[in-house]
């Protein structure tokens, strides 16, 4: 279940719930019992993420010998 974050107006302060995704824009109450609270946006996303090959190719000429004054 994931989690989000809130913040209380009332008494500036943040806590976490664990609810559903369908109720993630539900009111929520703070720890106090205040009700008036906005939802922040979480840093965690959850995304699919193709892993691919990665690293830059080098193979520069400056890397080698042959930029070498001679
Ligand atoms: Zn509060």
């Amino acid at each position: 279940m994931p989690r989000y974050d809130y913040r209380c107006r009332t008494c500036d302060s943040t806590f976490e719930l664990s609810r559903p995704m369908a109720e993630a824009n539900d009111p929520a109450t703070c720890p106090c019992g205040h009700d008036d609270t906005v939802k922040l946006l979480s840093s965690v996303a959850v995304t699919g993420r193709a892993s691919g090959p990665s690293g830059g190719g080098g193979g520069g000429c400056c890397g080698g010998g042959c930029c070498a004054r001679g």
